[in-house]
C-alpha cells in the first residue's frame, strides 16, 4: 500500500505515480464539535463519494472549475493535486448553527440574501470566523482571489440550490474549500455532501425529522445512515434525470 500524504478527519489523501494526481478515500469515521465528538456512519465513505463526484461532475458542466477527475472506486475519487487555501468558505440561505449561537437569529430564519463567511481552517483554533480584515492581515489569499472565490461560492450556492429543490430538499447552508493547482488555478475541492451541508427534507415541517445531514449525528437525533441513503438516492435520480433532458 502506498504511504498516505495525509489524513484528515474524513478522508485520507494518498500520491499516485502522476505528481499532479491525488487519491482520495472517504472514510465512514464521523467526528463533530472539532473532533470532540467521534464516531462512524455505516456506508458514509461510500456515500459521501458518490454525491460529491456527481455534484462535482455536474458543477464542472455548468462551469465551475473543481478539482474532480473521477471514481475508481466506490469511496475513492481521483482529484487534481491542489494546494488547499487554508479557509473555509461558508455559504447560508437559511439561519442555522453557529449563525444562531453567535449571533440569536432564530433557526430556520430565511436570510434577506445568501450569506458568505470566512472561517479560519485550524482545528487548534477552533476555526474561527474571519473578518475582512483579519483575511487581509492573514495574507491567506490575494484579494484578487478572495474576489473570486466570494463569486464562485455564490454561483455555486444558486446552482446548488436550484439542485437540491428539484429533489425536494432545502439547502440551508454549506461550507466549500479551494485550492490553487500548479498553474495557479482556483479549484473547488475537498467535498460536497451531507458532512458539509445542513439539508433540510422539504416534505417534512418537524425540525428534527427535516434534518438529512450531519446535523443528525452531532444533534444525536438517530437514523443517520438513512438520511444520507436518502440523499444520497434522490441527488443520483436527479443527476440521472438532468443527463437525460
Ligand atoms: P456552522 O458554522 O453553522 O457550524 O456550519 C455551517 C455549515 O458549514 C454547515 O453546513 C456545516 O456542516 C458546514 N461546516 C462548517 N465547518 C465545518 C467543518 O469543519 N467540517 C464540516 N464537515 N462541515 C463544516
Amino acid at each position: 500500500m502506498v504511504e498516505k500524504l495525509y489524513e484528515g478527519k474524513a478522508k485520507i489523501l494518498y500520491p499516485t505515480e502522476d505528481e499532479e494526481i491525488l487519491l482520495t478515500y472517504f472514510k465512514d469515521d464521523a467526528t463533530a464539535f472539532n473532533a470532540q465528538k467521534r464516531g462512524q456512519i455505516r456506508g458514509k465513505g461510500e456515500i459521501n463519494c458518490a454525491i460529491s463526484a456527481a455534484l462535482f461532475e455536474w458543477l464542472e458542466s455548468l462551469g465551475i472549475p473543481t478539482h474532480y477527475i473521477d471514481r475508481p472506486e466506490r469511496d475513492r475519487m481521483r482529484v487534481k493535486a491542489v494546494k488547499i487555501l487554508p479557509i473555509e468558505v461558508v455559504v447560508r440561505n437559511i439561519a442555522a448553527g453557529s449563525l444562531c449561537k453567535q449571533t440569536g437569529l432564530p433557526e430556520g430564519k430565511i436570510l434577506p440574501y445568501p450569506l458568505v463567511e470566512f472561517y479560519l481552517k485550524n482545528d487548534a483554533l477552533g476555526d474561527p470566523l474571519l473578518t475582512r480584515d483579519r483575511l487581509a492581515i492573514l495574507e491567506l489569499a490575494t484579494p484578487q482571489q478572495l474576489e473570486q472565490i466570494e463569486a464562485m461560492a455564490l454561483k455555486i450556492n444558486q446552482h446548488l440550490r436550484e439542485f437540491f429543490e428539484r429533489c425536494g430538499i432545502t439547502l440551508v447552508d454549506f461550507k466549500l474549500e479551494f485550492g490553487l493547482d500548479s498553474g495557479g488555478q482556483l479549484l473547488l475541492a475537498d467535498e460536497i455532501s451531507p458532512d458539509t451541508c445542513r439539508l433540510w427534507d422539504k416534505a417534512e415541517t418537524d425540525p428534527k425529522a427535516r434534518v438529512m445531514d450531519k446535523d443528525r449525528f452531532r444533534r444525536d437525533l438517530g437514523e443517520v445512515e438513512s438520511a444520507y441513503q436518502r440523499v444520497q438516492q434522490r441527488v443520483l435520480e436527479q443527476i440521472a434525470q438532468l443527463r437525460n433532458q
